[in-house]
């Protein structure tokens, strides 16, 4: 099987905490690594990916994965 699911996971230095440019975000924000700054998508892509992985696990999943916001 094919795995398109988003990984919470930073593929670059695998830290898994991002970091977005807005708070509240917007859908069309670009989020960042808050490790090493590799740009990770944009927060509405993702958002959405992660609701389809799991409706009932979304908020928790948002809140570990966007636990730092940048300012
Ligand atoms: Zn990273």
């Amino acid at each position: 099987m094919a795995e398109d699911r988003v990984s919470a996971t930073c593929s670059e230095c695998g830290s898994e905490t991002f970091s977005l440019p807005n708070n509240p975000p917007h859908d069309d924000d670009v989020v960042t690594c808050a490790g090493c700054g590799t740009v990770v998508g944009k927060y509405g892509d993702i958002q959405k990916a992660l609701m389809d992985a799991g409706k009932a696990e979304v908020s928790k999943i948002i809140s570990n994965t966007f636990g730092k916001f940048g300012k």
